[in-house]
């Protein structure tokens, strides 16, 4: 293939360019401040569930506290039921000392009622306590979030500048370079990740292969507008005084 060596070193800084925008779009998916903000939304989802979780668990004591209160309400009732009818008097001796027995029995079964419901109220409290820090951190997470995303913005913002500027100049580049030149060009960057560079001395600058002398001195004398291409890597390689 021919083409004008002007056209040719074009080509090393269309190559170039599209390094940039290869290494613009490699910050872009590596952002350390999308890092921050997705680390900060795992952490947020984690205290949502950790909330959730306590929530559930306060329900569940609420059932437990009322199920306690409404059996001591119970044993509360017949107690002063066994009471009355005892002092009442009119019974027999072996009911009077029935009602006592039970009586007892229900003064036991209270203390022990009243004991386990002072427990759970006091596990309650704990687990309210776990709701309002949960509800505090996602309340922190939120405003750390808020202030990540807009840095993240900011700094996907200047990126997509980068891209855009980088992206117009090669298109400036590239706009009136011969079709079959740039498909080849094209062809290269897909192969080889490089569409087009340099050649230093007798070395490839795409693949840093130093050529061997038959090639260089075929590449030295060929006609200025031979379009050569590294027979190591398959890159054009474009002649310069250096070469
Ligand atoms: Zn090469």
């Amino acid at each position: 293939m021919k083409a004008d060596p002007t056209l040719q070193r074009r080509l090393v800084d269309l190559a170039e360019l599209d390094l940039r925008l290869g290494s613009l779009d490699h910050r872009r998916r590596s952002l350390p401040e999308q890092a921050t903000v997705d680390t900060l939304e795992a952490e947020r989802r984690a205290a949502v569930e950790s909330a959730a979780r306590a929530r559930i668990h306060v329900e569940d004591l609420d059932r437990a506290i009322a199920k306690l209160s409404s059996d001591l309400d119970a044993v509360r009732r017949r107690r002063e039921s066994d009471s009355a009818a005892l002092a009442a008097g009119g019974l027999s001796d072996r009911q009077a000392t029935e009602l006592e027995y039970e009586l007892a029995s229900l003064h036991r079964r209270q203390e022990n009622l009243e004991a386990e419901l002072s427990e759970l109220t006091e596990r309650h409290e704990a687990v309210d306590a776990d709701v309002r820090h949960s509800g505090a951190i996602i309340t922190d997470l939120d405003a750390r979030l808020g202030m990540a995303t807009t840095v993240r913005d900011t700094a996907l913002a200047h990126l997509e500048d980068s891209v855009t500027a980088t992206t117009a100049e090669r298109a400036r580049q590239a706009e009136d370079l011969p079709a079959d030149l740039l498909d080849l060009y094209t062809r290269s960057a897909q192969q080889a990740g490089v569409g087009a560079a340099i050649l230093n001395g007798g070395r490839c600058s795409a693949c840093a292969i130093d050529l061997d002398r038959t090639t260089v001195a075929a590449f030295r004398t060929a006609p200025a507008d031979d379009v050569l291409t590294c027979p190591e890597c398959g890159v054009i390689v474009v002649r310069t005084a250096n070469s």
